[in-house]
């Protein structure tokens, strides 16, 4: 189908980043997993993916499985890999917290000429990431297990935040967790992990849906995947649908 805008909305940017999150998580791309992902109500989700397949950047199986369109693709890697440079444009140049970057880059990338941008590019240097630990090269991303799914004992390196809904971001910097964070993981029960920072500090316990979001590396190491909870529970009271 032929692309009828040239430019994608601010909205429909949105959707194409978290769609190609899910595609780079190795997640089915569904109209469920988006919601997921984006913590949006289906009918929602199923207004814009709609427009997104009228707009050509994606078709649509009779399961309902969502495929990007080459350009498409192109389009939501294009946007992606600038989010990411300007996330860490932000947080390294001009020193806006790293759980406040999200929200702030998704307002700047639309007023960015590409003049601008290559200014951006080179104020970063050689970065490989994101302030989240995501690829700003799409395509390198290394493969990371659930916090969650870390047995006590094991050592863990903070790889990514994979959800970076602002209300989430607030309370993993609240519990000082961050990428690169070095931990052992020293309690785990069906509703809490807790982790102690090896440079040592105060132990913080993460809930289980919210570990789920904390890709790591561990050692050892159960199986390589990546979690999308239906619903995060932060700490008291519910977040999510
Ligand atoms: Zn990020």
């Amino acid at each position: 189908m032929p692309r009828s805008n040239a430019h994608a909305t601010a909205g429909e940017e949105e959707y194409l980043q978290s769609l190609f999150w899910l595609h780079e998580a190795g997640l089915p791309l569904t109209a469920a997993n988006l919601g997921r992902a984006m913590r949006l109500s289906a009918p929602t989700v199923s207004e814009m993916v709609g427009r997104l397949e009228r707009d050509g950047y994606i078709t649509r199986d009779g399961d309902r499985t969502i495929h990007f369109t080459d350009s498409g693709r192109a389009d939501a890697q294009l946007i992606v890999s600038r989010h990411r440079l300007i996330e860490r444009f932000l947080t390294d140049v001009v020193g806006v917290p790293w759980d406040d970057v999200h929200e702030e880059a998704e307002r700047l990338e639309h007023a960015m000429t590409p003049r601008f941008e290559a200014y951006v590019r080179a104020s970063v240097g050689d970065a490989d990431t994101c302030p989240h630990g995501h690829p700003i090269r799409v395509g390198e991303r290394i493969q990371g297990v659930p916090l969650a799914d870390c047995e006590v004992g094991a050592r863990i390196t903070v790889l990514r935040l994979e959800n970076e809904a602002e209300d989430l971001l607030h309370h993993l910097m609240s519990q000082r967790v961050h990428p690169g964070l070095g931990a052992v993981v020293t309690a785990k029960d069906t509703e809490l992990i807790t982790i102690a920072p090896q440079a040592g500090g105060e132990p913080t316990s993460l809930t289980i849906s919210v570990a789920e979001t904390v890709s790591v590396t561990a050692e050892p190491s159960p199986p390589p995947r990546t979690a999308l909870p239906e619903q995060l529970v932060l700490g008291q009271g519910r977040y999510g649908r």
